[in-house]
């Protein structure tokens, strides 16, 4: 898919694509304060919604479009573009008759294959760049089609924006954020300028920080968040966001990485050193296709005597000193646990599909 949209022309000299501003915007006098401190930081769109996704009605859900005039008047007043949160094609319709500069496309939006072509549908013939969340749920398809329907709307300019994944358990974090599924979107989509939104992700402030320079590891294009003049009194996600001056001081701290350097020196010690990787690489395949030969094998026994593939008490055990021997040589106990799921699920795969 060809993106028109280059974050490199759009960063004006700062160290990473940033669109910040509060979670709603609440009133005339707040979303201008914000953005006046705001203005005297690192900052590239402002961002403020005005029609609020709750979960249960009776909560604070948006100014409505009035909104739309104070944002844009408050970014005109400092020379930056503005966004919101669009979910309707009435929305789309306000934003556009308020020249808001960008369109975003809300969670819980890109979660729903109806809304996504409705806003679409309202998109044709429209030259604005949409960014587009992640869905609530650890789906890519649903993430992939949402972009491709704003594509196909001919829509040019896009940016993805990672927020974090809902989970049916408790976490440290607000949305878990599944590095693995913005990863191969980019892969998906190479030419689409990722970005990661902490806020939403954390649901804190504490943990900003560190999620936000993981995004910069990975090299992520730039962050979206969430700043408020006065976050305690914030109507909506007070907890996570930020006041201008933490934000300045987040932004500060960010180590921005390159992904490559031309360093001789640096260059033929990785190239030693991913050598050696290859080989324990074929060593790990050899191993693995050595182990699922002997799980045809025993599987063959099982066919022969009616007993079922799967073993609970073997596998607990597995799983149990697995882990212990592998926390041992400084593994995280969580990796080594998921790789011998894989290995399980394989290995059980194997053993049903032999031949009879
Ligand atoms: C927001 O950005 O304020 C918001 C509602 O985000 P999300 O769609 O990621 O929940
Ligand atoms: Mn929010």
């Amino acid at each position: 898919m060809q993106n028109e949209l280059k974050i490199r022309d759009l960063l004006k000299g700062n160290k990473t694509f940033l669109i910040a501003g509060p979670c709603s915007v609440e009133s005339e006098e707040q979303i201008a304060k914000t953005v006046n401190e705001l203005a005297t930081y690192e900052v590239n769109i402002v961002r403020g919604g005005v029609w609020k996704p709750r979960t249960r009605p009776g909560s604070f859900e948006g100014v409505g479009a009035e909104g739309l005039k104070w944002l844009k008047q408050a970014g005109t007043s400092v020379n930056l573009p503005v966004t919101v949160e669009v979910a309707t094609p009435e929305h789309v319709e306000d934003a556009l008759k308020y020249e808001i500069d960008y369109l975003w496309l809300g969670a819980r939006t890109t979660t729903n294959p109806f809304s996504v072509q409705n806003i679409a549908d309202a998109l044709k013939g429209v030259d604005i760049p949409v960014m587009l969340k992640n869905p609530m749920s650890p789906d890519l398809d649903l993430w992939i089609g949402a972009i491709e329907r704003i594509a196909n709307a001919g829509i040019k300019k896009m940016i993805a924006i990672h927020r974090g994944f809902q989970m049916h358990k408790k976490t440290a974090y607000r949305n878990v954020p599944n590095w693995r599924i913005p990863i191969e979107l980019r892969r998906t989509f190479p030419d689409i300028p990722l970005i990661c939104d902490p806020s939403h992700i954390c649901g804190n402030t504490l943990l900003l920080q560190s999620v936000a320079q993981e995004a910069m590891d990975l090299l992520y294009d730039g962050l979206m968040l969430e700043v408020h003049i006065n976050p305690n009194e914030a109507l909506s996600d007070a907890k996570q966001q930020l006041t201008p001056k933490e934000y300045g001081e987040l932004v500060k701290k960010l180590e921005v990485k390159k992904p490559y350097s031309d360093d001789k020196v640096f260059f033929e010690n990785m190239n030693e050193l991913r050598k050696d990787i290859d080989s324990v690489d074929t060593m790990i395949l050899e191993l693995l296709a050595q182990r699922m030969r002997m799980s045809r094998k025993i599987g063959t026994y099982k066919r022969g005597a009616g007993v079922s593939n799967y073993q609970p008490d073997r596998w607990n055990e597995i799983l149990k000193s697995r882990t212990k021997a592998g926390v041992e040589k400084k593994l995280s106990e969580d990796f080594v646990y998921r790789m011998y799921q894989y290995i399980h699920e394989e290995s059980l795969r194997q053993q049903e599909d032999m031949p009879e």
